[in-house]
């Protein structure tokens, strides 16, 4: 990679400082990408999107803030979940009130929301019937599922089926700072890892698997690698360790149509890196909206 390339890529996967003074209005003559600058909210308009990986908190005015974000961007709809706390026993009372917020959250703004759910299969007769509540809540799949159980263990199985007849996603947690030589020591040992993902992926060929966020600090190049041939697992790109070239990367394993663009909270890393990112008109379009869309479709939830 020579350095012009470099600095355009690094310039623009950071590109939290890019957009944001875009937004202020300055003057971005001196920087070079495929974007001119003074087009690049245009640009960024231009598209509409469907943020893959959102959250929504107990923290006061979290609502607000990423309401103000998905504004700034553009951005339509945001698939909003809380995902269990990493570390915790993960209770359906846990769950429940998680799901409560989301809820709230979605009524609140249905315009802008849509909601998606959390479970733990530790409990499973619990979680069963807590996917009965939330459907009949307006819900349509899974949020950010989290590391109390892997993916491809037993107990998820009644679990997939439920949702393989609901015609939704299913959306799991991937690790942080896992590679291809060591899995970092803070990880719980039930994390899902890729090849979790690939097996529960043939298991199960009619569902439809989201991998969290490979910005999210996992070895993207192994990940993608990995997840090459599980046509029914999903990449989405959220994360805040946006690698110059990661969404190249992932073209060239996953494809244009098995990416969905994602922010998990990183909103203008999120945007800013599928405009440096290589890619044509049509397969942004894809990737920022029409993937999700069609997910949303086969449960006939899809938005006009
Ligand atoms: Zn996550």
């Amino acid at each position: 990679m020579n350095r012009r390339k470099f600095l355009r890529d690094t310039t623009l996967s950071g590109s939290g400082i890019l957009l944001s003074q875009s937004l202020r209005g300055e003057s971005l003559q001196s920087l070079t990408h495929p974007v001119k600058s003074a087009s690049l909210m245009d640009n960024v308009k231009k598209y509409r999107k469907i943020d893959s990986h959102a959250h929504v908190t107990f923290a006061e005015g979290s609502t607000a803030t990423q309401l103000d974000f998905a504004d700034r961007l553009h951005i339509d709809r945001l698939m909003i979940s809380l995902n269990l706390s990493p570390h915790t026993k993960g209770t359906p009372e846990q769950f429940k009130e998680n799901n409560d917020l989301i809820i709230k959250n979605m009524k609140a703004h249905p315009d802008r929301f849509i909601g998606m759910m959390v479970l733990n299969p530790a409990y499973q007769k619990e979680s069963l019937e807590e996917i009965d509540r939330c459907i009949d809540a307006g819900m349509v799949g899974t949020g950010e599922l989290y590391n109390q159980i892997k993916i491809n263990d037993p107990l998820y199985y009644p679990i997939i089926e439920k949702f393989i007849d609901l015609k939704m996603i299913v959306h799991m947690h991937s690790t942080i700072g896992y590679s291809r030589v060591k899995l970092n020591e803070r990880e719980p040992k039930n994390i899902s890892i890729p090849e979790d993902f690939v097996d529960i992926s043939n298991r199960y060929p009619e569902a439809m698997f989201q991998f969290a966020h490979i910005g999210g600090g996992i070895d993207w190049e192994y990940a993608c690698k990995a997840l090459k041939d599980s046509h029914n697992v999903y990449v989405d790109l959220s994360g805040s360790n946006n690698a110059g070239g990661m969404i190249d990367f992932a073209m060239k394993y996953i494809g244009e149509d098995r990416l969905l663009f994602g922010c998990d909270s990183g909103y203008y890393q999120g945007v800013g890196h599928m405009f440096s990112a290589n890619l044509t008109d049509a397969q942004r379009k894809k990737i920022f909206f029409d993937n999700y869309n069609n997910i949303l479709r086969k449960s006939g939830n899809h938005v006009d």
